[in-house]
């Protein structure tokens, strides 16, 4: 089985994105499973701190376990933006391949060396989970706004990019290049699109040389998605446009089967609108050389 660091390796050299797609039950991961399978691609499963509180942080990671020891496929598990060192430590202890340590809400210098004592602290107790540290603001909620969360935005330089990450030792850095998590009402009905700054990409890439995620990928543009992993994009965070279609599934079941009571004939409506969802993302994520890397 190939390690986390292993996939991402493949990803810089093979020019593709690792799928990130959150879950906070069991029909989201079956269709997350069931298409990494379908298409034999490598996937990230992300469980934010809320997400893993319903959940139940080592139920989550039994289950993502034994879909990866069953079908022996490159299925990692996340801790999605992680506030805090004891959430981090407890997310390293239970097995999870990756932590994303989330204090970008802080000053930068705080952020630098709260996150640089994540690093220490994870690492100590495996160092192959791979630890992710974020700088500028993408505003927070995979959910439908009425409005753009924070108009004052800020975006994230080369060069704080490269202070932070000299300074951190993470593995892997989330800048704010154009992202935003969540969706608004004209983007969730696709009349508008996310758009990325594709050449502060590059210069973040150049600036740090290590692996680059984009959050909030949900609703953004193809061809930038495309750009962005030609420039470095190593991994692309999905979930407010898994949540819509969950919800959007569990409706139409609702509405055509109005006598079912037995959730395993309600919820194949869910699992069908989420794994389109996935499926698609995962096909754009591949490039023409991911085949040489397995997909
Ligand atoms: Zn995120």
């Amino acid at each position: 089985m190939k390690t986390l660091r292993e996939v991402l390796d493949e990803s810089e050299r093979s020019k593709f994105a690792v799928g990130h797609f959150n879950v906070s039950d069991f029909v989201t991961l079956k269709a997350i499973t069931e298409s990494a399978r379908e298409l034999s691609a490598p996937v990230l499963v992300g469980v934010s701190e809320s997400e893993r509180q319903f959940m139940g942080v080592r139920q989550i990671a039994a289950l993502v376990r034994s879909v990866r020891d069953e079908y022996d496929l490159p299925i990692f598990l996340d801790a999605d933006h992680t506030h805090s060192l004891l959430k981090a430590v407890e997310a390293a202890e239970t097995g999870f391949d990756a932590v994303v340590f989330d204090n970008s809400q802080k000053p930068f210098d705080e952020n630098v060396s709260e996150t640089k004592r994540a690093v220490e602290a994870v690492k100590a107790i495996n160092p192959l989970i791979i630890v992710e540290g974020e700088i500028g603001d993408i505003g927070s909620g995979s959910e439908l706004h009425e409005t753009i969360p924070d108009s004052s935005r800020i975006l994230t330089t080369a060069e704080q990019a490269r202070q932070f990450v000299a300074a951190t030792g993470v593995d892997v850095l989330a800048p704010a290049v154009g992202n935003m998590h969540g969706l608004l009402r004209s983007m969730a009905r696709g009349e508008v699109h996310k758009h990325l700054d594709i050449g502060r990409i590059s210069e973040i890439k150049a600036a740090t040389g290590i692996f680059l995620t984009l959050h909030g990928g949900s609703g953004t543009d193809d061809g930038d998605l495309r750009e962005a992993i030609q420039v470095g994009v190593n991994i692309i965070h999905i979930n407010t446009e898994l949540r819509l279609a969950w919800r959007r599934g569990i409706s139409a079941a609702l509405a055509n089967q109005p006598n079912e009571v037995a959730p395993y004939k309600i919820l194949p409506s869910a699992l069908e609108a989420v794994k389109g969802v996935v499926r698609g993302r995962l096909e754009l994520f591949r490039s023409e050389k991911s085949a040489t890397a397995g997909w």
